[in-house]
Formats: structure tokens, C-alpha cells, sequence
């Protein structure tokens, strides 16, 4: 298997500048959705990563309990809320975003599951399923197949093996991996070290990052970046892999002044704007 490195001159050929005369309006408005008691802070990143990578608008569906958190932790942020106080029980907006972001906080309770089959049978597109969203369709496997084609699925391996099942060396990952991202035309963001991206046959290697992502509601942030990207018209794959290489590149341009210890999800946050290409 021979995968293309993403560097600089890969993700340069993908890169949009912002047009002078833009507006929020037009720079691409993008979804979070999820949360849950004790997890609000998990669509906080999400929601905050997104406006950092770019995108004009952002609006976060929560459960209710998250509503004064997220309005006064990033003001920026609209927020949505469920009619549950606790969890995810229907997902139901009349905005039209340009791309979505489900499963950060979400929980897998099981009118959370209900709530997340209902919006798969929608035909809303393009979407980011990670964290616990991602469980939830182990769980229920069927479901795969309502995924629209070039979904991004980012899991972390542990993730990825509840949904692809065990594999016993990377060779044979890779193999499951590729069928998977074939059988349902999916981009997979294999998140690791490094961090792969699988589009069908297609497989891609990120060269940034480092450590220090290997800390809570790294993922999270990830998310956030991705699903900006994709609200600003980037191609689900492009998003993929400018958000992977960004991301990674953040935590490189950080690390000097964090160390690995004391590198927190924010620090990747507050950053991103320093990750020039
Ligand atoms: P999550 O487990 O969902 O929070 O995602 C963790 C993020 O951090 C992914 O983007 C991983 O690729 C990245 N990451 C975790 N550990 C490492 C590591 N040791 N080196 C580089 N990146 C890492
Ligand atoms: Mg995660």
C-alpha cells in the first residue's frame, strides 16, 4: 500500500484564500450537534475549532442543561436546544447549514440513538459523525448504510475497532479499513500516529502532529476544523485532509510554548491561526 504524504505542497494545492469581498453570509455556516450532561464541553471545542478554521457562522444543538455554558463560554455561537434538559432526544433545526458535525458529547443513551437513526434518514449532507456517534452506529450496524456517500467517519482506534471489528497487524487494518471506506463510500480519518485518510482505494499520510494531541477532547477540535472546512465548499476529502494537516501542524507550532505535559485541546484552539500554509 503506497500512501501520498500530506505536507505543505499537497494541502497547498487544496487551499482557498478568503475572497476580499466576502461575507459571514457566504463563508459557509456549519452544525455541531451534540453534548450531553457532563459533556457540553466537548461541543464547546467543536463549536469554537470551527469559527477559528473559518467558517461564518456556527451554530451548536445541545441539550438544554448546555445552554448558558455555551452561550457564555463562545459568544460567537448560536445555539439550538433539544426539549430534553440531559441529552440529545430529537434532532430537529430549521437553519440550513452547509455542513454538519455530529457525536462530540453526544452519549449513547438510548433516545439519543432514536434521535441520531431519525437525522441519518434525512437527506442532509455533508456530515462528520465521530466520537459516540460513531458508537452508535457500531451498535447498530445496519445503519451504515443510510450514511450519504463521502460521509467522514474520524475514529479513534479504538472507535474504528468497534466498528470494524479486530485486526492483527497493520497491514490487515489497512486492508478492513479500505473495504470499509469502499463497501459504503466513505472517507475514513484513521486518527493516530500518524493519522491516515482512506477515500475508497485512495489512502493518505498526515506528517504533522505530534504527542501532545494525545489529550482530552483533541478529537473534539478536529471535528470542528473538519466540518468548517467542509461549510467553506472544501470536497469531503479536502477537508479531511487540510483539517488533519492543520491540526497536527497547530500542535507543532504550539508544543515550544506548552510542552507536552501541560498541552490542553484549547491550546490547539488558540492557535490554529498561526498555522500558515
Ligand atoms: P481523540 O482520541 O478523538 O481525542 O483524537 C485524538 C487526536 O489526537 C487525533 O487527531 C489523533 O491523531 C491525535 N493524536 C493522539 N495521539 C497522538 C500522538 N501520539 N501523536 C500524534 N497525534 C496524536
Ligand atoms: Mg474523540
Amino acid at each position: 500500500m503506497i500512501a501520498i504524504t500530506i505536507d505543505k505542497a499537497e494541502v497547498s494545492k487544496i487551499y482557498k484564500s478568503i475572497d476580499k469581498y466576502t461575507h459571514k453570509g457566504i463563508q459557509g455556516h456549519a452544525l455541531l450537534i451534540g453534548g450531553s450532561y457532563g459533556k457540553i464541553g466537548s461541543i464547546c471545542l467543536s463549536s469554537k475549532a470551527a469559527l477559528k478554521t473559518g467558517c461564518g457562522l456556527v451554530t451548536a444543538f445541545i441539550p438544554k442543561c448546555g445552554y448558558d455554558i455555551v452561550q457564555i463560554s463562545i459568544p460567537e455561537v448560536m445555539v439550538l436546544t433539544d426539549e430534553k434538559d440531559e441529552l440529545i432526544s430529537n434532532i430537529n433545526f430549521e437553519i440550513i447549514p452547509q455542513a454538519i458535525g455530529i457525536g462530540p458529547g453526544i452519549g449513547q443513551e438510548l433516545p439519543t440513538q432514536k434521535a441520531f437513526n431519525e437525522f441519518l434518514k434525512t437527506n442532509i449532507s455533508p456530515v462528520v459523525i465521530d466520537a459516540d456517534a460513531l458508537n452508535i452506529l457500531s451498535l447498530n450496524k445496519s445503519w451504515l448504510k443510510l450514511l450519504h456517500p463521502k460521509t467522514i467517519l474520524t475514529p479513534h482506534p479504538k472507535e474504528l475497532e468497534r466498528l470494524i471489528g479486530k485486526w492483527s497487524s497493520d497491514d490487515e487494518k489497512m486492508e478492513k479499513v479500505i473495504a470499509f471506506s469502499k463497501e459504503y463510500d466513505l472517507v475514513i480519518v484513521m486518527k493516530g500516529a500518524p493519522t491516515h485518510i482512506i477515500d475508497g482505494g485512495i489512502v493518505y499520510q498526515n506528517s504533522t502532529g505530534n504527542a501532545a494531541l494525545a489529550t482530552a477532547g483533541s478529537g473534539d477540535v478536529l471535528t470542528g476544523m473538519i466540518t468548517s472546512l467542509l461549510a467553506q465548499s472544501y470536497e469531503p476529502i479536502n477537508a479531511a485532509i487540510l483539517g488533519v494537516y492543520l491540526h497536527g501542524l497547530t500542535a507543532d507550532i504550539a508544543l515550544p510554548t506548552t510542552g507536552y505535559q501541560s498541552f490542553i485541546a484549547s491550546d490547539i484552539i488558540e492557535n490554529i491561526g498561526k498555522a500558515h500554509l
